[in-house]
């Protein structure tokens, strides 16, 4: 797999060849700024090698991306005193994605924030999928399918 794709916003930032507000940057991550944040201090944790998504994600790369995640959360934290932050990261336009190479949205919360403050709110979470299987069968179907390499 290429990590720089020539097409991506993202590469592009990494490479210094599009501007971003970077708060932060490892070997082998990079933080900036969202250009339309949610709240004040949205920011978004990529790696600096090209993944479209954690359907495509490698062990290194997410170690590092862990780590900085939480070196910047600490640091919104005490940056805007807040009463703590939400991670949102998307796979595939079903799944909200837009931006099509790995990131991690950190969003700091507040307890006045009036944003989703639970999993099943999410798109107001009207239809449920997989209504009708039993608890049982999906848990089966998900373990069969585990690959663990
Ligand atoms: P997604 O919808 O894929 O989870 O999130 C993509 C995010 O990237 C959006 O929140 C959007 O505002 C942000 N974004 C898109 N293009 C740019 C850009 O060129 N620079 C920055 N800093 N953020 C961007
Ligand atoms: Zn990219």
């Amino acid at each position: 797999m290429d990590t720089v794709d020539n097409n991506c916003i993202f590469c592009a930032i990494v490479a210094k060849r599009a501007s971003a507000e970077i708060v932060y940057e490892s070997a082998g991550a990079l933080a900036f700024m969202d250009i339309h944040p949610i709240v004040p201090g949205h920011v978004l944790v990529i790696p600096k090698k090209h993944f479209r998504n954690l359907f495509d994600f490698d062990d290194a790369s997410a170690q590092e991306l862990m780590r900085v995640e939480r070196v910047v959360a600490r640091a919104l934290r005490s940056a805007f005193e807040a009463d703590g932050l939400t991670v949102l990261q998307s796979n595939e336009r079903a799944g909200g994605q837009s931006v099509f190479h790995y990131h991690a949205h950190l969003v700091p919360r507040f307890f006045s924030d009036g944003l989703l403050t639970r999993p099943e709110q999410l798109h107001g979470a009207q239809k449920r999928v997989g209504d009708g299987w039993g608890r049982a069968e999906i848990v089966e179907r998900i373990r069969a399918q585990i690959k663990d390499q």
